[in-house]
């Protein structure tokens, strides 16, 4: 079989990797796709990531037996045959033609990498690729007589080597193996202009079985970028065959092309189970916790507040400004609250993706202060102090605070979808014990 991987041909400033996925399977139609191609979202703390940290691939071959429809690019349609046979290919004019397409559409400032490979790539690449830093020496091992090239600096070899060793059928923490994205992407003519998507449309869509990520829950839109990219939206979701039924009704602008991927995107892979003692700096880990230290507020309205573990290891978490009402769950936790805590170590802090409560401490509320003999309200004489008539002078001890209900409830938290990463599962996808 032929696998390619592309990565880092977009840079902040604009252009997208996807889109040029588009562009490479128009260019090998000599060739049958098999498979979807594949939506790879790596380590999201690396310090150099463009966006999204995301790589595509692709499985080419001489299809066998059924073919779907995964995609259109104006009047040319894309299909995906479930299973192939290998073909004979030069890998070398592969590249070349690849090459040709990358130089042509990737952004000045990205550093580009393509792999070309007969096989898929170890495994064990994906998830050092997801979840810490891939160095030279482990990317070295695993090109051993593979073909690769860089541009610019070719940091995007990495990416492409480790999407293409991306089976998405592992069984993670999550039973979340993999999820689909279909990605419409705009008319040249419109880049970098307003995009016209209603929030009526994503409305309509964003209800439909395990889809996700389309719309906040405060009517914000999610599934559509603010960048100056190809992108019109991203619809993603956990049955692929909903999305290409139902796309249509996202408007009223619609797409010049659009292609199915299947992602990593939503299965949590990036988390590590960790002792709070031994996290470092760029880790995502997933960690079971005590709340050590209630909110505070900083200027801008950043939320810190710290936990502990079992083995006592202490670390302040984070839920910044773009949390929205996620911040409100927080400000509510009390010291000793049992929490798992998921998130990402950025400065010596875990930012926070999402959190589960397993178990709230009693909550107290101050009962009224005491009515003196004279019929007249008491009033506290400092704190831990007695209560006392201003009338008569009696005095009064403290009565007992009363027992109160929380007003958390068990369960998950997280922050809206416009400020979730593309790797976190959302709680409608956790499973439910
Ligand atoms: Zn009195």
């Amino acid at each position: 079989m032929l696998h390619i991987g592309i990565d880092d041909t977009d840079s902040v400033k604009g252009g997208c990797t996807t889109w040029l996925a588009t562009e490479i399977i128009k260019e090998l139609s000599d060739f049958d796709l098999i498979g979807s191609p594949r939506l790879v979202r790596l380590n999201p703390n690396v310090p150099w990531k463009t966006r999204g940290n995301g790589a595509v691939s692709f499985t080419f071959g001489k299809g066998k037996g059924a073919k779907e429809k995964i995609g259109e690019i104006g009047n040319f349609n894309i299909f995906s045959f479930k299973r192939g046979m290998p073909i004979r290919y030069d890998s070398h004019e592969i590249l070349e033609r690849i090459k040709a397409l990358v130089l042509q559409h990737s952004h000045p400032d990205s550093e580009p990498g393509i792999v070309v490979s007969e096989v898929f790539l170890p495994e064990g690449l994906y998830w050092q690729g997801v979840t810490d830093i891939v160095t030279d020496d482990i990317l070295s091992d695993a090109l051993q007589g593979i073909i690769s090239f860089g541009f610019r600096g070719s940091r995007g070899i990495c990416g492409a080597a480790c999407s293409l060793a991306w089976s998405g059928n592992s069984n993670n923490i999550n039973k979340i193996s993999h999820t689909w994205e279909l990605i419409g992407y705009r008319k040249k003519s419109n880049w970098g202009k307003k995009r016209h998507i209603s929030l009526d449309s994503v409305k309509k869509v964003s209800d439909l079985k395990g889809v996700f990520s389309c719309k906040d829950s405060d009517g914000k839109i999610a599934m559509v970028p603010n960048s100056p990219c190809p992108v019109l939206w991203g619809f993603r979701g956990i049955d692929y065959s909903i999305l290409i039924d139902n796309f249509h009704d996202i408007g009223p602008e619609k797409p010049e092309r659009w292609l199915l991927y299947r992602t990593n995107q939503a299965t949590d892979d990036h988390l590590r189970f960790k002792e709070i003692s031994t996290v470092k700096e760029g880790d995502s880990l997933r960690a079971e916790v005590i709340v050590s230290s209630i909110s505070e507020t900083i200027e801008g309205g950043h939320r810190f507040f710290t936990v502990k573990d079992f083995s006592d290891g202490v670390i302040k978490c984070a839920a910044f400004e773009p949390t929205k009402n996620f911040r409100h769950t927080i400000d509510r936790l009390k010291i000793g609250d049992k929490l798992i805590v998921c998130g990402s170590v950025n400065s010596g802090t875990l930012n926070l993706e999402k959190i589960k409560i397993i178990d709230l401490v009693t909550r107290y509320s101050k009962p009224p202060n005491p009515i003196c003999d004279c019929g007249k309200r008491t009033h506290s004489s400092g704190k831990n102090s007695y209560y006392r008539c201003k009338k008569c002078g009696k005095k009064y001890s403290r009565p007992a605070m009363i027992e109160c209900k929380s007003e958390l409830e068990l369960g998950w938290y997280e922050p809206p979808a416009s400020s979730r990463r593309h790797l976190s599962t959302p709680v409608s996808l956790m499973p439910k014990l």
